[in-house]
């Protein structure tokens, strides 16, 4: 092989490793896109689940005493809301259940407010 032509090779070589740096740095960044989100999504399943486990205990509890809905189980529906409201999550009708990124929303803000 001569000189010269290892040379084009090294060049060539040195060209396609740089695609490939590039491409590498752009799939880390998708890479870390998703682990962000799927963490948020974790975060967001956990909580829902935590949410419908309590709503199937609160509706087995009003099926077993039945008499009156009462103001107790209204009042403490109201607290698990502002709960997740302050841990981070929407509550109101446009966004219920998802991440609030951008610090307090005036929606869920009026909708705790009404009561
Ligand atoms: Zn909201």
């Amino acid at each position: 092989m001569e000189k010269k032509e290892i040379f084009s090779q090294v060049i060539h070589m040195e060209e396609r490793i740089g695609t490939f740096h590039d491409e590498l740095g752009e799939l880390k960044e998708q890479l870390a896109m998703l682990i962000e989100e799927n963490h948020a999504l974790a975060l967001e399943n956990q909580h829902l689940r935590k949410l419908l486990d309590e709503k199937d205990t609160s509706e087995q509890g009003n099926d077993t005493t039945t008499s009156s809905p009462g103001k107790k189980s209204v009042g403490e529906g109201h607290d698990n809301l502002a709960r997740l409201y302050h841990e981070g999550f929407h509550i109101c009708n446009m966004h219920y259940g998802s991440l609030r990124a951008n610090g307090d929303c005036l929606f869920c803000l009026s909708f705790l407010n009404q009561k």
